[in-house]
Parts: structure tokens; sequence; C-alpha cells
């Protein structure tokens, strides 16, 4: 379905981003990467799909980085069909404590990114009239916890781009929809089921029942794969007129 189409996922060397990478060379898309930390296994699954793919290691928390990988993606492919603006960091910390170098990490990493992102794809995906931007966002995106003040001012101000950007493309042919996962075991989950098995000084089993239990009816993890489906199912057809959505995948935590 995606055959001739480029995609580019930011922070796709592990979790969500690495799940949403593969479900999209699955339907055959030229894959752009990138992310920290080990990049050759992420490059490997997608080469074994059997689709082309690049690495461009920008920091997204700066902006001339994030400008020289969207040049990149233009020079190596022509332009980037579809965009999923997906790296993301958490702190946790009561709002009186949190560092205020971590604020500013994660608004610039979980938010302001997707702002340099979508400026820079989206006049080429006009020119198109096609493209697919997909913001992974979070529950966080639609209600609050204690603690996390920051993830969740990042999270509704994605939400709250999404929609102004799809009504901005509205008549273009470029959809813009938020992706709103609840739990999903990924490295930035194990880290807070570890941190909260030693807080409480408990088994990191029970503090991964604990950490469900709360919050996620489904007492499942939501997958990668899943959320892989859901940006396939936006770039489809049948997705066409879906404009600005925040879809929760979450095992029931917002129907509460
Ligand atoms: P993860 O830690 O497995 O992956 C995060 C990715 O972002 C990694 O590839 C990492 O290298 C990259 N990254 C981090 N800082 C970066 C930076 N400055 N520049 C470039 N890349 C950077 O976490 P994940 O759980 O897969 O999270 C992916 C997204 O999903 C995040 O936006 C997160 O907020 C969101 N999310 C996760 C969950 C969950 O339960 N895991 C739930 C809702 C939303």
């Amino acid at each position: 379905m995606l055959k001739g189409k480029t995609a580019l996922v930011t922070g796709s060397t592990s979790g969500i981003g690495l799940g949403i990478a593969l479900s999209l060379a699955q339907e055959g898309a030229r894959i752009i990467l990138n992310g920290f930390g080990d990049s050759q296994p992420a490059i490997d699954a997608v080469k074994a799909l059997g689709v082309d793919v690049r690495y461009h290691g920008a920091d997204m928390s700066k902006p001339e980085q994030i400008a020289d990988m969207m040049a990149f993606a233009a020079a190596e492919f022509g332009r980037v069909d579809v965009l999923v603006n997906n790296a993301g960091i958490q702190h946790v910390s009561p709002v009186e404590d949190f560092p205020v170098e971590r604020w500013d990490a994660v608004i610039a990493i979980n938010l302001t990114s997707a702002f340099h992102t979508t400026r820079l794809a989206l006049p080429a995906m006009r020119e198109a009239k096609w493209g697919r931007i997909i913001n992974v966002a979070s529950t966080h995106g639609l209600v609050g916890s204690a603690n996390k003040s920051a993830y969740v001012a990042a999270k509704h101000g994605i939400v709250g781009l999404t929609k102004v950007v799809a009504l901005e493309a509205a008549t273009s042919g470029v959809t813009v929809n938020a992706i709103c996962p609840g739990w999903v075991l990924t490295p930035l989950v194990e880290k807070q089921i570890v941190a909260k098995a030693q807080s409480a000084g408990i088994p990191r089993e029970q503090a991964e029942r604990e950490l469900l239990g709360e919050k996620q009816p489904s007492l499942r993890f939501t997958t990668p794969e899943q959320l892989g489906g859901l940006a396939v199912f936006m770039c489809s057809p049948a997705g066409d007129n879906v404009c600005g959505v925040a879809w929760n995948v979450d095992g029931g935590w917002v129907a509460q």
C-alpha cells in the first residue's frame, strides 16, 4: 500500500517508534529511522522487510539538527510522505521539585520537535497532494496524572497542534492525527516499573501488575505492533477523511 512512499519516524531505534516503522515498512514504505542508542538492530529489522532504509541521528531537542534531518530525507528520497512524530522522554516529579532543565527537555523533545518536523515536511506534502502526519501523543494528551506535569503539558500540547495542523491542511490531501497509547511495555515504561518496585520495596512483577491496575482496565499492555496497525490504517484510503483525531489505544484508560 505504501510502495514508493517515504516514512520518517522520529525516535525509532526502540519501542513504539520501531514498531510503527516496521509496520509501515511491511506496507512497502522506504524508512528513515532516528533516535539514540545502537541503531543497527533497527536498521537490520527494517532491511529484512526488503525496503530501503536510512538513519539520521538528529537530537530532537535541537532545531538545527532537526532541519538537517529533514534536508537529509529530501536529499535521499525526494520528500517525506508519512511523518511520524514519536520521539519522547518522561520525567516524574512533583511540580515544585521539577528540575527546570528536565521540563525544558520534555517540552522540546515531546512537543517542539513536532512543530519543527511538521513545518518542514508540510510544503512538499501539499505539493504532492498527499501526506500523513501522525503524532504519537498519549492518554496523557487527554487526561492528567500526578507528578507528570511536563509530560502531560507536552502531550496535551501535541494533541492541540494535531487539531490545528489538521484544520490548516484539511483540503490539501494531507491528514494529521494523533495516536494516544496507554501503557506500552517499552524501555520508557520499564524504567517506571523498576522505580515503582524500588520505592515500594515490591517485586518487579507486582509493580507491573499495580501499574496496569491503577490505570488500564484491560490489565494488558498495548503493543507497538497494535500502534503500527493503527498508523497503517491512518495511511490507508479508509483513513483519507480522518482528520484531527486523538485516538486512544489504552485498554479503557480514558473511558473511566
Ligand atoms: P522508548 O524510550 O522506547 O523510545 C523513545 C525513542 O525516542 C527512542 O528511540 C529514543 O532513542 C528516542 N529519543 C529520546 N530522546 C531523543 C532525542 N532527544 N532525539 C531523538 N530521539 C530521541 O519509549 P516509547 O515508550 O517507545 O515512547 C515513544 C513515544 O510513545 C513517546 O513519545 C512516548 O511519550 C509515547 N508513549 C509511550 C507510552 C508507553 O507506555 N510506553 C504511552 C503513551 C505514549
